[in-house]
């Protein structure tokens, strides 16, 4: 990893938009992480027991019974001074979201009995973070903190480009620490209800880039990969199944697993788009041949498209692999407002997905379900798309022709998408 400075150091204005919204938000923390009290070492001990065993540690649940009640928790992490100017992976995106939610009363302050929000977070700890990336890595990173608190802010050489700030690298603790903390309260949920609430990481940086031994593509720490680890050593879950939908292939998660038997990634993404990985014939080794699927689809493939794979390719994988819980890496840029790409989810598609995962994970693994943010770079299509995946896990109709406009849509290229969607039924016996 080879770190140079940038020409230009982070804004004062990013610095105002930090203020601001640390202020809103009642966060205490000088440089605005959301630190939790519990430590996860205790909970690592009082947990590492296996699923399905008795009860036998203090949950979440039985400290807040109101989370086996809810249908929707989420994790705010917005790594406010992890911001670049005027760069598409802004710290403008998570608070959009959570505005949005507000303004459509999909918060905790209207819909108290069905949506909560994660009080408090503990950061992931390097020894997390060790068991996806390489310690040289992680400590390179933590020691480039210095330079970027010199220089305001640095680009991280070969990663796609991938920059970091005096921040990133708590931040990304943080913002990997929110996805581990909802798959303890999923599973602790799980425990007592067979309907626990469908988790959403409102966080950033993304992570589905992020590779073993460096950043990627705007990604930092592998978020979902992290997650995916830790419910299996933490909470016994032995078989993950990971669902990409952003329009880039998640090459880190990809990587990470590709001879894991035990997590399976399937990754739906525009062909020929960054970063070039996610052939379909790219599907694992060695014990892990198998256990990775690569869907490519054509520009301009939409809610059809989407609908088609799902059935025909996501649910009867995930069917057949039993998996002990879903992770997705939810990324919205595969919608056709979206400007780095050329797909043409609508708000209805992304409603559609959440609403289908979350049935597949009521059916296959008693609802243990957490949705990770990945990219989604059209502020309005993004936070209307994810507040319509809120309906979806409330299980309250779509919302979603008030934002979409069938109008901008073009006939999608179904002969490509079918053929694309037989290879991959073909490759993977299905
Ligand atoms: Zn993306």
């Amino acid at each position: 990893m080879e770190l140079h400075p940038s020409p230009r150091a982070s804004s004062l204005a990013g610095n105002a938009v930090l203020r601001g919204w640390n202020l809103a938000r009642g966060l205490q923390n000088r440089a605005g992480f959301r630190l939790g009290s519990e430590s996860r070492g205790a909970r690592r001990r009082c947990c590492s027991l296996g699923f399905g065993g008795p009860v036998r540690c203090s949950s979440e649940t039985e400290k807040n019974p109101q989370l086996a009640a809810a249908r929707v928790i989420y994790g705010v992490a917005p790594a406010m001074g992890h911001n670049q100017e005027s760069h598409p992976e802004s710290h403008f995106r998570v608070p959009a979201i959570v505005t949005a939610l507000e303004k459509m009363e999909l918060t905790p302050k209207v819909r108290s009995d069905d949506i909560v929000e994660l009080p408090t977070v503990k950061p992931a700890s390097v020894d997390d973070l060790l068991h996806v990336h390489t310690r040289a890595y992680v400590s390179g990173l933590e020691k480039a903190m210095d330079k970027a608190s010199e220089k305001g802010i640095i680009f991280i050489e070969g990663s796609g480009p991938t920059y970091a700030t005096a921040t990133t690298f708590q931040e990304s603790l943080v913002a990997a620490g929110v996805g581990m903390a909802l798959v303890d309260s999923v599973v602790d949920a799980s425990r007592i209800t067979q309907n626990p609430p469908t988790a959403f990481a409102l966080i950033r940086p993304p992570g589905h880039h992020a590779i073993p031994k460096g950043p990627m593509g705007f990604c930092v720490f592998g978020n979902i990969a992290i997650a995916a680890r830790y419910a299996q050593r933490v909470h016994g879950l032995k078989r993950v199944f990971i669902i990409d939908f952003d329009v880039h292939h998640g090459n880190g998660t990809n990587d990470a697993f590709y001879d894991d038997p035990d997590i399976f990634f399937l990754s739906t993404h525009q062909d020929g788009s960054y970063p070039g990985t996610g052939k379909i014939d790219e599907i694992g080794v060695a014990n892990g041949e198998g256990t990775t699927l690569n869907l490519p689809l054509p520009g301009g493939s939409g809610d059809v498209a989407m609908r088609t794979v799902f059935d025909e390719v996501i649910a009867p994988c995930a069917q057949r692999f039993k998996p002990d819980i879903i992770l997705v890496s939810a990324g919205y840029d595969a919608h056709v407002l979206d400007p780095l790409a050329s797909l043409q989810f609508t708000t209805g598609t992304y409603y559609a997905l959440a609403s289908n995962i979350k049935q597949l994970a009521k059916e296959l693994c008693g609802g243990r379900c957490v949705f990770f943010l990945e990219g989604g770079y059209n502020l309005q299509s993004l936070s209307y798309s994810v507040a319509d995946s809120f309906r979806a896990f409330l299980g309250e109709p779509s919302l979603a022709s008030k934002f979409d406009d069938p109008a901008i849509l073009y006939e999608e290229p179904l002969a490509k998408v079918k053929q694309a969607i037989q290879k991959a039924k073909h490759l993977h016996s299905l």
